[in-house]
């Protein structure tokens, strides 16, 4: 089990998005001092880490992938996406409990609005600790011929969020910053666990990772994605 720690940065975009704003809307001028404020106390809470195994990928069904020495991930979506692949990296990420922790402080002070913004850059913060996290891994991928996959993380697209329970036996608790509930959710709340593929590219190819989404018919999917921009080249 390895552990690395990226500070994450935030998306004012994104920020804005998830504060509910729609496109092309802009802040008030309240919320965004108030949105400052919050910004410049942040980094005392932070505790940022990402715990990641890699595992070769041992056989892949038409709806399941198996890794070496286990287990089986259940899902058709996945299978297809990381059809050809050679490694499979596995993550469970977190910014930790501090914020959570601040979060609730305002609460209790009624201090709502404070409380709500603080959670919304929670959200963009975690992410962008993944995909920051993917970057690393993708860059080093690079360097040695291959490239990642799209990121899956269990209870979205296909993928049942009990199989949380087996992304979680990779790692040793005891040295682990998240726990799992029993109803398999992620405690600090603000994690994020998945898996990603790696395969080789042939020299002065071009690939673009596999997008189940560009294919899929589900209505008000929240998942879904844009078509894939990236493309791997030599
Ligand atoms: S839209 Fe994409 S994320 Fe949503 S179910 Fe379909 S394939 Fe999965």
């Amino acid at each position: 089990m390895k552990e690395i720690s990226i500070s994450p940065k935030i998306s004012k975009g994104e920020l804005v998005r998830r504060l509910g704003a729609r496109k092309g809307e802009r802040l008030s001028r309240a919320t965004k001092v108030k949105v400052e404020g919050l910004i410049d106390t942040l980094s005392e809470f932070l505790s940022p880490v990402i715990h990641y195994e890699s595992r070769g990928l041992a056989r892949i069904t038409k709806s399941s992938i198996e890794l070496k020495e286990g287990p089986v991930f259940r899902s058709p979506k996945i299978a297809k996406s990381l059809a050809g692949c050679t490694h499979v990296v596995c993550f469970i990420a977190t910014i930790g409990q501090g914020l959570e922790h601040r979060v609730r402080e305002k609460f209790e002070a009624n201090r709502l609005s404070e409380a709500y913004i603080l959670d919304a850059l929670g959200s963009v913060l975690v992410e962008d600790l993944v995909q920051q996290f993917q970057e690393f891994i993708a860059k080093k991928c690079a360097i040695q011929g291959e490239y990642v996959t799209l990121r899956f993380s269990p209870g979205y697209c296909d993928w049942p969020l009990e199989e949380q329970r087996k992304l979680f036996s990779l790692f040793h608790p005891s040295r682990l910053k998240v726990r799992l509930s029993k109803s398999c959710l992620m405690v600090p709340r603000k994690s994020v666990s998945g898996i990603f593929g790696i395969a080789r590219r042939d020299e002065g190819q071009h690939y673009s990772p596999y997008n189940p989404c560009t294919e899929c018919s589900a209505k008000n999917c929240s998942a879904r994605r844009a078509p894939c921009a990236t493309t791997y080249a030599q």
